[in-house]
């Protein structure tokens, strides 16, 4: 054992050494870290899947209820991403007919699974809690059909929360958010693998795996290089409850990295996947997070429970922008005590027995765990 380890070994015996400085020999860095140069944190978080008692809870206390834990971390950085899984469409019944808006979370106009339909509070709350852009590709995108994609982004637009991977019909409207934060550009892009058996009539949706728009994906990248500081791609993809990603998430991963994006975020398998560095094939230390799991929901596992708010810190430096680091804010859903407690829990270094924790660190490493404010990416540069 190498001297160093022994010390660090040692101190963490006697508990003296905080595990948010502890680096384990697997913890995720990267090159460069260090650079000079304006950093950015990017907060990017799963699936905001509202089941029943979710809502129910909501109705009372607001979403952010459901997540107030988490709103210093998501707050704290510069852009915070979530996969937005279903519409926000005001008076649309589960029919697909437009009728007077209840007002209220009445369980016809506004559902859960497997049609979901939000209140448009939920809007509101993204926005005070944070929250900068949300991708609204993913399978329950068409649960209120066409207009309900239409009504979706303008509810969005309305609150000043920005969208990805998705388009009102008929609507000259870029695939592609650029996101200036601090003189750094980032621009995103969203897809998904499909939508549950709905047609999309009116070409409203970015699909990762459509020959076509593959092409496009990978053409609106190459483009976008010499335009932007960094290029984001959120796909909604792969299988439910698996733990690792199939063999088409980590080609089209790599596909998109090597054609000049900084980093991948997915979502869609309920559960967490491997939080990976890539180098691609110019030499740039890229990231992949095949699944970031649920983020909120009412499913009940322990795999389905926990989650993380993945910190992604950016440099621009004189040879352009790197990743600097990546942190995490391990999570829990307490979802099983009465719908009064529902929320999403904040894990730190006494929780690291708990079963939740154990099931994060199968994705991240523990050494990547960010258990305390200020966020620092590269803690090792201080
Ligand atoms: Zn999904």
């Amino acid at each position: 054992m190498k001297k160093n380890a022994q010390i660090a070994l040692f101190l963490l015996c006697l508990g003296i050494f905080s595990p948010q400085t502890f680096a384990d020999n697997n913890t995720i860095t990267f090159p460069h870290a260090c650079e000079k140069g304006t950093q950015i944190v990017i907060a990017a978080m799963g699936d905001l899947l509202f089941h029943h008692h979710l809502q129910v809870k909501a109705s009372k206390d607001g979403y952010e209820s459901l997540w107030q834990e988490a709103v210093p971390y998501i707050k704290g950085a510069d852009i915070a991403y979530a996969n937005l899984e279903g519409p926000i469409a005001v008076g649309m019944n589960n029919m697909g007919h437009q009728v007077k808006d209840p007002m209220r979370w009445d369980f016809g106009v506004y559902t859960d699974y497997p049609s979901f339909n939000y209140h448009p509070r939920l809007a509101k709350d993204l926005k005070t809690s944070g929250f900068t852009v949300v991708s609204t590709a993913n399978n329950h995108t068409l649960d209120r059909s066409s207009i309900g994609v239409d009504k979706t982004i303008e509810i969005l637009d309305q609150t000043g929360v920005h969208h990805v991977g998705s388009k009102k019909r008929d609507a000259e409207q870029s695939w592609v958010k650029i996101i200036d934060t601090k003189g750094i550009k980032v621009a995103w892009l969203a897809c998904t693998e499909h939508t549950n058996g709905h047609a999309d009539k009116a070409k409203q949706i970015l699909h990762c795996y459509q020959s076509s728009d593959r092409q496009l994906i990978m053409k609106t990248i190459q483009e976008l290089k010499s335009k932007v500081d960094a290029i984001i791609v959120s796909p909604h993809w792969g299988v439910e409850y698996q733990e690792k990603p199939n063999r088409t998430q980590q080609e089209f991963a790599k596909e998109v990295l090597n054609a000049g994006a900084t980093a991948v975020i997915g979502s869609h398998p309920h559960v967490l996947q491997p939080v990976q560095k890539y180098m691609t094939q110019d030499g740039r230390a890229t990231l992949i997070s095949y699944s970031l799991g649920n983020f909120v929901s009412f499913q009940g596992s322990t795999r389905t429970r926990s989650t993380i708010i993945l910190m992604i810190g950016l440099t621009k430096t004189a040879n352009g922008t790197i990743i600097n680091g990546v942190r995490y804010v391990p999570m829990y859903m307490v979802n099983r005590n009465g719908v009064e407690n529902i929320h999403l829990m904040r894990l730190n270094a006494e929780h690291r027995n708990w079963a939740a924790f154990q099931h994060i660190t199968k994705s991240i490493p523990e050494g990547n765990a960010l258990f305390s404010l200020p966020i620092i990416t590269n803690p090792e540069c201080r």
